[in-house]
């Protein structure tokens, strides 16, 4: 016993030792340090506090969704791509370049989660729904009769999509304009079928089941009167798809 407690204090001395004189020898010799290039792929900021959306997506959501699902894609894409042409593309050019391509599958749905998930938190802000600004609720009302309709299509197509998805509005054509609701599937997004996205829901289960189960309905209506950003809808709209 007395052997074996003298040999691992002798071990642990020669260890601290040994790792002294390297850090020693380092700073002598001005060795460099070991380089780590930047991750391309950074998780946004959030436009506003984990509390300010609540009771509708609480800061307990807020944190497992933007902190751990939306980060997850960030570190994800970044091993992904790390020393391949893909890590000095944008996330929208790798969701198109890898759009469709079965060697590219993971690659492809953490890119696109990235965009959907920056898209999603920006489609949302404290106190939003209300009247859309006139300029879009002019659309709106061409498109859809008007924007009480509009709000019922997004309802239904964020709750009748089977799975996990996105419920969009989207702007179809370039001169004049119209607006449609759809649905997409798991990482999908509508830019891939030449369609500008205005604003978004997420239903996957991550984001609304620890506020309210099972209950979606009540999670997108929520969402749709009290959360969503006509602003920035109106913004998309002068983006190219
Ligand atoms: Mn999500």
């Amino acid at each position: 016993m007395t052997d074996a407690i003298d040999n691992t204090e002798t071990l642990n001395r020669r260890t601290v030792l040994t790792a002294g004189a390297a850090l020693l020898a380092a700073g002598t010799l001005g060795l460099p340090k070991m380089a780590h290039a930047a991750d391309p792929f950074t998780l946004m900021k959030l436009p506003y506090g984990d509390k300010d959306l609540d009771p509708v997506i609480s800061a307990n959501t807020m944190g497992f969704h933007y902190g751990k699902h939306h980060k997850g894609y960030v570190d994800n894409l970044n091993k992904l791509t790390a020393g391949t042409p893909h890590a000095d593309q944008s996330l929208k050019d790798i969701v198109k370049d890898t759009y469709g391509k079965s060697d590219k599958v993971a690659i492809y749905n953490n890119a696109a989660q990235i965009w959907n998930h920056d898209f999603y938190w920006h489609s949302m802000k404290p106190n939003g729904g209300g009247e859309p600004p006139a300029a879009l609720k002019k659309l709106i009302d061409s498109s859809f009769e008007n924007v009480e309709a509009l709000k019922k299509e997004m309802i239904t197509a964020a709750t009748g999509q089977f799975g996990s998805g996105w419920a969009w509005l989207v702007a179809e054509g370039t001169t004049s304009a119209k607006l449609k609701v759809i649905k997409t599937s798991n990482a999908d997004t509508p830019f891939t079928s030449g369609l500008r996205p205005l604003l978004v829901i997420d239903v996957w289960e991550h984001a609304y089941y620890l506020d309210y189960q099972n209950r979606r309905a009540d999670h997108v209506t929520a969402v749709v009167n009290k959360l969503l950003n006509w602003e920035y809808a109106l913004t998309n709209l002068s983006q190219p798809a």
